[in-house]
C-alpha cells in the first residue's frame, strides 16, 4: 500500500509540473512509474497465514481508467511480460486474472461511465468486479480451492476496497487541487471580462519574447465616446461589447502571419498589443488590419440584439530596447491621444 501511495505522490507531482516536461516524455514518465510501482509490488507482497498475494492490479487499473487505453495497455504489457519472465506456477493465471482482465474491465468502465468522478459507487463496483474476476478462478483452478477461497476472500478483498478507496480518495483531492490552481493561475494572468492579458502578465510576458532581431512595436487603442455607449445602452451592453471586441482581435491576431501579436487590457476600454515581425513586414497594414475589421463588424447589445457600430483610436511607438518598454508604451499613448484631439478613428506613430 506504501508504494501505491508513493506512486500516487510521484503522479500528482508529474501532473501538476506537467508543462515543464516535453510532450513525448509525459506518457513514458507516467507508464514507467506506474509499471515500476507494480514491479515493486510482486517483490513485496502481502503474507498473510502462510499464503502471499498483492495488490497489482490497483495502480494498473486506476492507470486504465484516469489516463486511458493507451497508458493502460501499455504498463499491462510491460508489468505482464515482467511477471511472466518470473515464472513460478503462479505466473499464466496470475497475469490473466490478476492483470489483464481487470485493466480490460477498467477500460469498459472509462468507456461507459463518468471515469473522472471516481465516485464511491464507481469504485466500489469496479474493485469488486475485479476481485471476482482475480479471485473467483482460484475455486475452480486450484485444487481445494472453495478452502482457499474462504479462508482469504475477508483478506483479500479488504485489502482491495480498502486500497481503492483511499487511493481514489487522494486522487480525487489532486484533480480538485489542479483545477483549482488552474483557475487561480488563469485570474492571476488574465483579463476576466474579456480573457485577455492583464497588464501584469503582458508586460512579463513581452519581456519574455522580445528579439532585438525583430521589428518590436507597442499599440495602445481607445474605444471611441464608450461613454456613450455606456449611458446610452447601459454598462452590460458595455461589458458585452468589450467581450466581443476582444474576441475581434483574438481573430484578427490568429489571421495575421509571419507576425507575432500579444494582446492585453490595459483598463478599462484601452487595449495594448506587442507587435513583433519580420523586417521585410509593414505596422501600418497589421494596425490597419485591427482598425478596419473593428470598423466593419456590428456589436450586439446585450439585451435588445440591436448591433452597434464602434471605431478605434491607435497610437503606434517602436521598442528598440527592451528596456524602452516603459518608455515606449508612453510615447504609444500619447499618439494615441494626438489620434483622438485630431478626430478619433485614426492611428497616429510615434
Ligand atoms: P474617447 O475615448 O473617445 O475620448 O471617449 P470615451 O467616452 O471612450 O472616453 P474614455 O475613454 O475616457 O471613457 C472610458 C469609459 O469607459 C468610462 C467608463 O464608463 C467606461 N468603462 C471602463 N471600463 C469599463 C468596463 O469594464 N465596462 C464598461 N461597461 N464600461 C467601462
Ligand atoms: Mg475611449
Ligand atoms: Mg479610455
Amino acid at each position: 500500500m506504501a508504494i501505491i501511495f508513493v506512486l500516487h505522490l510521484c503522479m500528482d507531482y508529474v501532473v501538476r509540473e506537467k508543462r515543464r516536461v516535453p510532450v513525448w516524455l509525459l506518457p513514458i514518465i507516467v507508464v514507467a512509474l506506474v509499471s515500476f510501482t507494480v514491479i515493486a509490488i510482486f517483490y513485496l507482497p502481502i503474507r498473510f497465514d502462510g499464503f502471499q498475494f498483492d495488490l497489482r492490479f490497483i495502480p494498473l487499473v486506476f492507470l486504465a481508467i484516469r489516463w486511458g487505453w493507451k497508458y493502460g495497455l501499455s504498463a499491462l504489457l510491460i508489468t505482464s511480460l515482467w511477471r511472466l519472465g518470473m515464472g513460478g506456477i503462479g505466473s499464466v493465471p496470475g497475469v490473466i486474472f490478476g492483470m489483464v482482465f481487470p485493466v480490460l474491465l477498467a477500460l469498459l468502465f472509462r468507456k461507459i461511465g463518468k471515469h473522472y468522478q471516481l465516485n464511491s459507487f464507481f469504485v466500489f463496483s469496479l474493485i469488486t468486479l475485479c476481485w471476482l474476476f482475480c479471485d473467483v478462478p482460484i475455486i475452480f483452478i486450484v485444487p481445494n480451492g472453495w478452502e482457499i477461497f474462504k479462508d482469504i476472500f475477508f483478506i483479500r478483498y479488504g485489502s482491495f476496497i480498502l486500497t481503492g478507496y483511499t487511493l481514489s480518495f487522494f486522487i480525487r483531492q489532486s484533480i480538485k487541487e489542479n483545477e483549482w490552481r488552474e483557475q487561480l493561475q488563469y485570474y492571476a494572468e488574465h483579463d476576466p471580462l474579456t480573457g485577455l492579458y492583464n497588464l501584469r502578465t503582458f508586460m512579463t510576458n513581452v519581456k519574455n519574447h522580445f528579439s532585438p532581431a525583430k521589428q518590436n512595436y507597442i499599440v495602445m487603442a481607445d474605444i471611441d465616446h464608450f461613454k456613450h455607449i455606456n449611458d446610452t445602452y447601459g454598462h452590460l451592453s458595455g461589458d458585452a461589447i468589450l467581450t466581443q471586441l476582444a474576441d475581434v482581435f483574438k481573430n484578427v491576431a490568429a489571421q495575421m502571419t509571419g507576425v507575432n501579436i500579444l494582446i492585453g487590457r490595459y483598463g478599462g476600454e484601452e487595449f495594448i498589443f506587442f507587435i513583433e515581425m519580420e523586417e521585410d513586414k509593414d505596422i501600418q497594414s497589421v494596425v490597419t488590419a485591427f482598425q478596419d475589421k473593428v470598423r466593419e463588424t456590428p456589436f450586439y447589445l446585450e439585451d435588445t440584439k440591436e448591433k452597434i457600430n464602434l471605431t478605434l483610436s491607435f497610437g503606434v511607438c517602436p521598442i528598440e530596447n527592451i528596456n524602452d518598454l516603459t518608455h515606449s508604451t508612453g510615447k504609444a499613448d500619447k499618439c494615441l491621444y494626438r489620434s483622438k484631439n485630431n478626430g478619433r478613428n485614426q492611428i497616429s506613430y510615434a
